[in-house]
């Protein structure tokens, strides 16, 4: 596979830092959100009140949300449950298949909608393989189990040509 596809498009220390002025910016107008340690902490089933003002914020700008995660259905749903965003929990990621359905779904093109999520190797390259704008934040919890920590230590090395090639 291209190198290109494991490339984020922009990376981000958090989510607050994708503002919705940065989307409007890049004409994003359908964000389609990982959950585990992109949104929330693994443990954490509901989102706080932070998060919630940021989806606010984005509802508020025009911005539709939906969440695309590889965990199970309770995870989601529990996690959605007052959100009532469009959901999908076992996406398959990398697999193109839950976004083009997703996008479908809520009249997104692909020139309009982004992923956003923490790993390099399903978020990502989800994106990329899907043709729409991947925006990496770091991992709210560094991985403390070795496949974890290892998948971190392969990602460094795609990290490191984004800033290459952004010069950032
Ligand atoms: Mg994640």
């Amino acid at each position: 596979m291209k190198k290109e596809l494991f490339i984020p498009d922009r990376i981000f220390d958090d989510v607050y830092g994708i503002t919705p002025e940065y989307l409007l910016s890049e004409n994003i107008k359908f964000v389609l959100s990982d959950i585990d340690n992109t949104l929330v902490k693994y443990g954490d089933r509901k989102p706080g009140e932070k998060l919630l003002s940021w989806f606010a914020e984005l509802r508020a700008a025009g911005i539709k949300t939906a969440l695309i995660s590889n965990n199970n259905k309770k995870r989601v749903r529990i996690f959605n449950k007052d959100l009532k965003f469009p959901a999908y929990h076992r996406s398959g990621k990398p697999s193109r298949r839950v976004v083009f359905k997703l996008m479908d779904e809520m009249g997104a093109k692909k020139s309009n909608t982004c992923i956003i999520g923490d790993q390099i190797f399903t978020d990502v390259l989800c994106a990329k393989r899907a043709g729409i704008r991947a925006f990496f934040v770091t991992s709210i919890e560094s991985p403390k189990d070795l496949f974890g920590k290892l998948k971190k230590k392969l990602e460094k090395k795609f990290i490191e040509e984004y800033h290459k090639k952004y010069g950032e």
